[in-house]
């Protein structure tokens, strides 16, 4: 169904492609032997030249799983990036390894522009401020599996709606869904870019932003909190500022409902107290798990295993 298919930003799957992939991921979940050593002989290129934890040790988990194997580098010093290599250059050599390329880069624009000179599907694990896509794969996965739906939901987002690149593709995402609310909190400095304001109020989403977190907290089902992203700031001291507007506490935590779930990308540094970790509604580590799960449905697919 979606093989040869890369990956740039949430849009490029239609929601019957990701329906399919969740379900996917489900049964894989569900059958650990279910479409393992699939991929034997394939080889993914993981091209990192910023920080990751969950997103390229997931993805190679994934990929080892399926039977398949693993190349590449976890940070830029250690390529010819370091040397002036272009990245179209690093690209064409990538694609000429490996059957496909996930790759994050800390400039907006260069998974796109990646996708141009490979020959490969290339998967975009992050742009710079601009998208992560398999993160909002995990996101809707995480929701689905733990709400049972991914309609008729009031969804906040809270923290740094400005520079956060998660929230920017979950947003439009669930835009693409059924009676969703979108609730942004943030301070005024880190509001979420006019661009994606203007792609929900064509799509008619209804949104509202607010600094207020505890007065909306009681409306949501879900709270996708997230971290300041220091690394795209300008200056140390508007980062110090700002980083810690919004701390998810337990007094926080009370004003939500029994129901609510509370999502966060991860690294999380101090948005939320580590107090929290036990309440049964946190739901960050079991999200992280769901993502290795809908990495690895997403690479059987696009590397065409022919139960997919
Ligand atoms: N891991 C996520 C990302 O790469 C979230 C974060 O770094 O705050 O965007």
């Amino acid at each position: 169904m979606l093989n040869g298919k890369s990956l740039i930003e949430p849009e490029d799957f239609s929601l019957s492609e990701m329906d399919y992939l969740f379900s996917l991921a489900e049964k894989i979940e569900k059958d650990e032997k279910y479409l393992r050593e699939s991929l034997r002989g394939k080889l993914l290129a993981t091209l990192f030249f910023e920080p990751s934890t969950r997103t390229r040790l997931s993805f190679e988990a994934a990929m080892l799983r399926l039977g398949g194997s693993c190349l590449g580098f976890a940070e830029p010093g250690s390529s010819s990036a370091a040397k002036g290599e272009s990245l179209a250059d690093t690209i064409r050599m990538a694609a000429s390894y490996a059957d496909a390329i996930v790759m994050r880069n800390p400039k907006e624009g260069a998974a796109l522009l990646a996708s141009r000179y490979s020959t490969v599907p290339v998967i975009n694990a992050g742009d710079g401020g601009h998208h992560h896509p398999t993160q909002t794969l995990t996101d809707l996965l995480t929701i689905k599996r733990l709400l049972g739906k991914i309609d008729n939901l009031t969804v906040g987002f809270c923290g740094d709606l400005k520079f956060g690149r998660t929230v920017h593709s979950l947003a439009k995402a669930l835009a693409r869904y059924p009676k969703i609310k979108l609730i942004f909190i943030s301070p005024k400095e880190l509001v979420l870019p006019e661009y994606i304001k203007s792609i929900l109020k064509k799509q008619n989403t209804d949104f509202e932003e607010s600094e207020n977190f505890e007065k909306l907290m009681p409306e949501l089902d879900v709270l996708y909190m997230t971290r300041v992203q220091r690394e795209r700031f300008f200056n140390e001291d508007d980062y110090i500022r700002l980083k810690d507007t919004y701390v998810l506490n337990t007094e926080k935590m009370a004003l939500g409902k029994e129901k609510m779930i509370v999502l966060h990308p991860l690294p999380r540094v101090n948005e939320i107290s580590v107090e929290i970790d036990s309440d049964p509604r946190a739901a960050y580590f079991k999200q992280a798990k769901y993502g290795m799960y809908v990495r690895m449905a997403l690479l059987a697919s696009i590397l065409g295993v022919s139960e997919c």
